[in-house]
Order: C-alpha cells, then structure tokens, then sequence
C-alpha cells in the first residue's frame, strides 16, 4: 500500500463543457500523480500534486536513449454515475513486462493499480458522460539520470496523467482503410516489440507518414525478418475471420499483447468460436479475401476497442473485406465490451472493476 500524500490545485481549470469536442490526448485534468526511484531506496514519494510541468536536466538519460515505459487505460462512467476501469490489473502487469525489458525496476502491481485509482478519484468529475467517451489514464516511467554513459539509469520518476477523450465513433463504428507496409519495420524476435516503449512508435513513424500520405489510416506491420508474416497494426493487434475461425497472429516477443485482444479471444471463445492464434502469412491472406474466405478483419486496443477494416493494400493490392463495411461478429464484440466497459452488459469474466 502506498502512502500517498495530496497537494491539491487551489484553483481548478474550467472542464469542458458539454458537447465540446474532446478530441484525444490534448486536454489534461487538475492534477497527476508522481512517485521517484532512487537505487538502493526504491520507490518513494507517492504523492497527487496540481498538474504542472517537470523540470529535467539536458542531461537526463531518458532523452538520450528512450529508456522509458508506458501504459493507456480508461475509466468510464456508467449510466448510474459510478466510475469504473476495464481490468487495470493487466495494465499492471504488463508495465511490468515492459520495465524488465528496459531495465526498470518494477512497480508492485497493487501500488500500479492503487496510484490510478486514487488520482482517477481525485479527478472523477472530469469523467465525460456522453456516449463513448472516457477519462483517459497515461501512467508512465521515466529515466532521470543526470548522465550521458549507455546504462540503465539509477533514478526514475513513475507518473500517471489523465485526459478526458471523445468518442472513438462519432456515429457508430467506422471501417478504416488499411496499409501493409513492406519495407519499414516496427519491431524484431529478441527486440522489444513486446514493452509499451517510446522507441517502438518512434520506429513506427516513417511508415505510419507513408501510409497517411496515400489516404491509409494505419499501418500493418510485417514481422521483421521476412517481412512476410503478419504482426499488428499502430497502437492495435489484428484479427481475421477466415471460414468462420477468429485468426489472430500469436504472440511471438515482436506483438504487443495487447488487453483488448486477450479479452476478445476470451470472448470469443466464450461464444463457442473458434480462435487460433498463430503466424499468419500476407500471401494465406490475399489468398482467403480472393476466395471470398475472410469475411471479417478487426483492430483491436483500447482507443477504439474495435477498428473494423473494410480494405487492405499490400504493394499493389487492394484488398476490400467481404463488403467493406462492419462485419457481425465485429459489431457483436463491440457492443459486448463497450457494454461491459461501461456496466451495462453482464460481465461474466469480472473485468470492469468499480472504482
Ligand atoms: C497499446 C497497444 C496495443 C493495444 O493494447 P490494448 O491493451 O488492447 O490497448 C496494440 N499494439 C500496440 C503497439 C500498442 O501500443
């Protein structure tokens, strides 16, 4: 149990009123919490302050050399006014997954979970209630090393910030159009493909503006050795229905694993689906749309929850899905983890977790 201590804001910013457009990630809430590690005393200082900037010295590693970790989650606010999380436990963990991988010290996954809950407490009354939005949850770590040697640093701040988020949909889910890049790369077998880290996206940019440029929304990576498997999209893991199974690649160390998948994977078992996950080749897929055998294709993460995908391009193909617009068990899950998320579906696996 952390014992956090409170500074709060003597003056609170005006909230968005409603009907504003929220956009994502651009508006922040009164206040952040912030805790310090030093070597040889551990994590220290949890407190909740007035959001506000940091003050880093040019020198600290975490500009240099991208030791950094990160995690996204959401509260929401159910129609009855409570506040709840979707499975905060797993972002708890998989922070840890990260920092192993970037040689941070863990967090312990209570203190991870307690640190969110506490600030989302502090700030509920920033929780947007229109349809589909929610509170936005960053937590973070930073290396803070004044220090220009390759090492893993001895000083790090772990930080959460908040920011309410508008509807993903504005009017309902959206197919999007999507491009398989075929030259760049995101991340390789023995890389860190599998940590939340700022050097995975900043990877991930060349080909996310290449893809822009040519009217795609996202990028389909190829897996980095032959460039020949499927991985994930941007900030989504990728699912394909091909003759009635839910495919999705397995997680080889170059996928991030993500929530959102493993809770439709639980799902869809759930409904007596077939799931595979396994390595998926580009050509296996040109093949199932040619034939008429892939009739759904889905991104999955917790900005969108589902990202239906009505067209593909590898090289020269276009690739339309089935009719290019939502398919049934696309929209099925949706509607199920929405309703969960927001405590309006039965939650038979005890995932959303009442603040
Ligand atoms: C965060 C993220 C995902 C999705 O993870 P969720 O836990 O479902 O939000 C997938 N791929 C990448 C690269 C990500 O950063």
């Amino acid at each position: 149990m952390l014992n956090i201590k409170y500074e709060l804001a003597k003056e609170l910013k005006a909230k968005p009123v409603k009907g504003q457009p929220l956009g994502f990630g651009k508006i922040t809430t009164d206040h952040m919490f912030i805790m310090n590690y030093t070597e040889g005393k551990g994590w220290h200082d949890p407190r909740i302050v007035p959001y506000q900037n940091i003050s880093l010295a040019p020198t600290a590693m975490v500009f240099h050399y991208g030791q950094t970790m990160f995690e996204g989650l959401k509260a929401y606010r159910s129609e009855g006014g409570e506040v709840r999380l979707f499975r905060p436990d797993m972002n708890a963990k998989r922070a840890n997954v990260s920092n192993k991988r970037l040689c941070i010290p863990e967090i312990p996954e209570e203190d991870f979970v307690q640190a969110v809950k506490e600030l989302v407490k502090v700030e509920k009354d920033w929780i947007p209630t229109e349809p589909g939005t929610s509170l936005y949850i960053r937590p973070f770590v930073i290396a803070t090393d004044e220090f220009l040697g390759v090492a893993p640093s001895k000083t790090y701040l772990f930080m959460v910030i908040l920011s309410p988020s508008g509807a993903y949909y504005a009017s309902g889910l959206a197919p999007v159009g999507i491009w398989i890049e075929d030259d760049y790369v995101r991340a390789v077998r023995g890389g860190m493909g599998f940590a939340k880290t700022g050097g995975n996206y900043a990877a991930s940019l060349a080909g996310q503006v290449k893809a822009h440029d040519d009217g795609y929304s996202q990028v389909l990576w190829l897996d980095g050795v032959e460039r020949k498997y499927i991985e994930e999209v941007g900030a989504m893991n990728i699912f394909f229905v091909i003759d009635g199974k839910v495919v999705t690649p397995m997680l080889n160390g170059s996928i991030l694993p993500g929530i959102t998948r493993d809770s439709v994977i639980n799902l869809c078992k759930s409904w007596g689906l077939t799931v595979e996950e396994r390595r998926i080749s580009v050509d296996e897929l040109i093949e199932a749309q040619k034939s008429g055998r892939m009739t759904e294709c889905f991104g999955t993460g917790t900005a969108a929850v589902i990202s239906p995908v009505g067209k593909l391009r590898y090289k020269d193909d276009v690739m339309t899905i089935a009719d290019g617009g939502i398919g049934e068990i696309s929209q099925k899950i949706y509607d199920t983890v929405t309703g969960i998320q927001t405590g309006k579906a039965a939650d038979p696996f005890g995932w959303s977790v009442v603040l």
